[in-house]
């Protein structure tokens, strides 16, 4: 009881399925493989291993920002693997993934910010396991839009995801060197180059916005014709990261989610223990949040 904020009791999660669980982490350290389950220590995790869904992060495990809430670490990043588009689609195919969502660090570094090495992805894990849903979850590539935004046209995924995490007012603190009109812009123009394939978009809330802004974002959302959202509660992944500013309360949970059925998202979870790919084929799927 000496934590402040204290931790409410619903965000926790449920163990399934621990041998499958195993199985899946093995095969990924031989095939020397990133989840963001993992690295994120994401308290999901059991449940997706267990149900067939993974989060691979691909181009490294180094970004090049520094945003405070995420426990990725920053520098100098890896170079990019040649090789990894090939090793991420036999990882697809062994582990009869019907859903994956992959994603990278911000490569400012890459002249592309790495949307040729996630269109080659795509196109491997195709080739492989064509009946596998794909979604990517991708940077802002500020500054290469117009370059990133034809490459990933050309070969776009089922599902196009890009977080804006946090309200504008947040950003200067929140994410330095991002900018929260450049991300509604990254959605709505790929969603005009292919108006087939749906946009998706995540945030974090208890971060110290408030319940009006959300509520601006996601009428911002809407207006970008964005199809899908996700809304979680933001943990601290240790001490030297953002603080969690409050635990945001089942109530003001379903407001979100309630206002977002009204704007005619095609589908929308807003709930604590929602993360951007959490049980992201079901998302898809229209279902309800589990
Ligand atoms: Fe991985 Fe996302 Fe599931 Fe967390 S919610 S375990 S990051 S797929
Ligand atoms: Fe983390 Fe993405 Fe920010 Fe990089 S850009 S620090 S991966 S949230």
């Amino acid at each position: 009881t000496e934590q402040i904020p204290q931790k409410p009791e619903w965000i926790r999660a449920k163990i399934s399925q621990p041998e499958e669980v195993q199985r899946i982490k093995n095969l990924l350290r031989q095939q020397k493989l990133h989840t963001v389950c993992e690295e994120a220590a994401c308290p999901n995790l059991p449940q997706c291993f267990g149900g067939g869904t993974a989060t691979f992060m691909i181009m490294g495990d180094i970004c090049t920002r520094r945003c405070p809430f995420c426990d990725v670490a920053h520098g100098r990043p890896n170079i990019l693997d040649a090789d990894e588009p090939k090793h991420l689609a036999e990882t697809v195919k062994n582990l009869n993934l019907n859903y994956v969502v992959i994603t990278s660090v911000d490569r400012d570094d890459l002249l592309d910010g790495g949307a040729q090495h996630f269109a080659a992805c795509i196109r491997e894990i195709r080739k492989s396991s064509p009946d596998t849903l794909i979604e990517i979850l991708v940077p802002d590539f500020r500054g290469r839009l117009e370059v990133a935004l034809n490459i990933l046209s050309e070969t776009p995924p089922d599902v196009f995801n890009h977080n804006i995490e946090t309200v504008p007012r947040l950003y200067r603190a929140m994410r330095p060197g991002s900018d929260y009109q450049h991300s509604l812009e990254l959605l709505k123009r790929f969603k005009h180059l292919r108006p087939d394939i749906a946009t998706k978009c995540g945030l974090m809330v208890g971060l110290g916005e408030v319940e009006a802004e959300v509520i601006v974002l996601l009428n911002d959302l809407s207006d970008y014709q964005v199809d899908y959202v996700t809304i979680g509660q933001y943990l601290q992944p240790s001490k030297s990261h953002a603080p969690i500013h409050r635990f945001v309360s089942l109530k003001e949970f379903e407001h979100y989610q309630a206002h977002g059925e009204l704007l005619g998202f095609k589908n929308i979870w807003s709930a604590p223990m929602v993360r951007s790919s959490y049980f992201a084929d079901r998302q898809y799927k229209g279902e309800p949040v589990p």
